[in-house]
């Protein structure tokens, strides 16, 4: 298995992968969006709450707020020495008050233990005048095959394609509608691969350039929510999918 980055940015990394198979390809895929650990709100007990929106919508809403999040400072509530009762290793607890009329935003709650929002300007509610908002928050560490909002990010992965020559009238309409074609000799080649798209691809089918797609390449695809470190993230997944490949030996045997 080869792996190039083909673009990258603080956010979004684009990887060209190459003589590999589908379910290793699928497996790093499940490993980064399923199982890599970020912290999330888990509960919220409001004290106060007139705003428009019900506890239930802020609840919700709260536990979609990404957090930044140090996988050496916290612990999974269950492998914790407080044996999940709930300690300063494996919860982080945050405190709001609000006052209309004003926008609570994520950046209104204070942790103690100095973990922030990814997004401070994430709109929370709105407060009118009178009306308050007073809660706490416990956040711990979870993963996305138990809820969505734990998630680190987004990965997927498409096969890498290649255009077959057909009449160079096709080729040429081609490379006239879209940006990224390119004709060499007789050829029509993909400009930049990074950012083919499916648009690309209706263009050549509505002009009858066959693509053939390479199934031992692909095209994949790793956007962070900002939790963690987007270059920590494909060695965190392939770490916890090695851990997964040993248990698995030792069970065999
Ligand atoms: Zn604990």
């Amino acid at each position: 298995m080869n792996l190039k980055v083909l673009k990258q940015t603080e956010n979004k990394v684009i990887f060209h992968i190459s003589n590999a198979e589908i379910p290793l390809v699928n497996a790093l895929r499940r490993a980064l969006v399923e199982e890599v650990p970020t912290l999330a709100i888990e509960e919220v007990t409001f004290a106060k709450n007139n705003s428009a929106l019900y506890d239930e919508i802020l609840g919700h809403r709260m536990g979609l707020i990404p957090l930044v999040t140090d996988l050496k400072t916290y612990n999974f509530l269950e492998d914790c020495k407080c044996k999940g009762k709930g300690c300063a290793r494996c919860q982080v607890k945050f405190a709001l008050s609000a006052k209309g009329p004003c926008t609570v935003l994520a950046s209104d709650l204070k942790s103690r233990g100095g973990v922030k929002p990814v997004f401070p300007d994430m709109p929370l509610t709105i407060l009118l005048k009178n009306q308050e908002l007073q809660l706490e928050a416990v956040a711990s560490l979870g993963k996305g095959k138990e809820h969505a909002k734990f998630s680190p990010g987004l990965a997927y992965y498409r096969f890498y394609p290649e255009l077959k020559t057909t009449k160079i009238s096709n080729i040429k309409k081609c490379a006239e509608l879209s940006k990224n074609m390119v004709i060499k000799g007789s050829k029509l080649e993909i400009k930049d691969i990074a950012v083919w798209t499916e648009a690309d691809e209706q263009i050549c089918e509505e002009n009858k350039v066959d693509i053939d797609y390479n199934k031992e390449e692909f095209i994949f695809t790793l956007e962070s929510w900002g939790q963690l470190d987007i270059k920590k993230l494909p060695n965190l997944a392939l770490e916890i999918f090695e851990k997964k490949l040993k248990e698995l030996s030792k069970l065999v045997k």
